[in-house]
């Protein structure tokens, strides 16, 4: 029997030419394509040929959606085809790959994978903030703020956490960002369609977060919060790049982390105040 391959390509987050070439190459191979909702259209002139089949599931994915795509991947591949599984953004980062990787080894259909820019770098681009600076933003996390249950939840754990999937919920992230000890004047970019010709980017606090609501309603956001989300700006007292890193980092530092209820450990601590 002739056993296909299965291609998970990252589309990238927003306007077709920020899929890679590799991406693209990888595309043109194929015969099936089953891509998400967030997708580009115009990615279609790189498989003009292959069949396109929409799988995109909005809001949250039921595991009946996510079964019936293993389901498709599996079956598609047995046939013998060429299938591109085309993602938003990188496939690895919150896209169910895992389980689309398992469904194919139960099955003994080989895969690839090839890696996307996920918009969390997008968002960063978009505002001009880098997310990683010199003297105080050494770590950087990527976090979901929704659990299975559908529950918002936020940490510190890092110098910068980029959140995907709160774009609903801002006033309730607001909240959470504090409770994990977030100061109030945290700066926070929350940057929604990144990468597309309408992408908006805007500057907020953690306290001021929930303001951002109205200007990027119903449009997928990136919310980065800490030093990654500061403006590079000349600050007053800090001449340098790295110096005005440090001195954020110490301002957040200066709030002890809180424990984060939902993963029952103590989130890392900065010194007392
Ligand atoms: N694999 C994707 C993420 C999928 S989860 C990636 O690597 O980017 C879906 C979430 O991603 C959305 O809720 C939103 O938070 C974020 N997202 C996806 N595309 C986006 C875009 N163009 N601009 C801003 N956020 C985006």
């Amino acid at each position: 029997m002739s056993r296909g391959l299965v291609l998970f390509i990252g589309a990238g987050p927003g306007a077709a030419d920020l899929i890679t070439v590799r991406g693209a190459r990888a595309l043109a191979r194929a015969t099936v394509v089953l891509h998400d909702a967030l997708t580009d259209p115009a990615l279609r002139e790189y498989a003009p040929a292959a069949e396109w089949i929409d799988v995109g599931k909005r809001g949250f994915c039921t595991s009946t959606a996510q079964a019936r795509i293993d389901a498709l991947l599996v079956q598609h591949a047995l046939a013998g085809e060429v299938v591109a599984r085309l993602k938003g953004g990188d496939p690895s980062v919150f896209g169910r790959l895992e389980e689309e990787m398992l469904a194919l080894a139960q099955a003994g259909i080989a895969y690839e994978v090839v890696p996307g820019v996920t918009s969390a770098l997008a968002a960063a681009a978009a505002s001009g903030r880098p997310l990683t600076r010199r003297g105080g933003g050494r770590s950087v996390a990527l976090t979901t703020a929704m659990t299975q249950e559908r529950e918002l939840h936020a940490g510190r754990r890092a110098d910068t956490e980029v959140f995907y999937m709160a774009g609903r919920q801002l006033a309730m992230l607001s909240r959470r960002l504090q409770d994990a000890g977030w100061p109030g004047d945290t700066p926070v970019s929350v940057v929604s369609r990144a990468g597309w010709p309408d992408q908006l980017a805007s500057d907020h606090t953690v306290a001021t977060l929930p303001e951002a609501c109205v200007m990027h309603s119903g449009r997928p956001a990136i919310v980065t919060v800490g030093v990654g989300a500061a403006p590079v700006v000349p600050l007053p007292g800090a001449a340098t790049a790295t110096a005005q890193a440090a001195h954020l980092a110490a301002r957040i530092a200066a709030h002890p982390a809180r424990t984060d209820p939902l993963e029952g450990h103590q989130a890392t601590e900065g010194p007392k105040p």
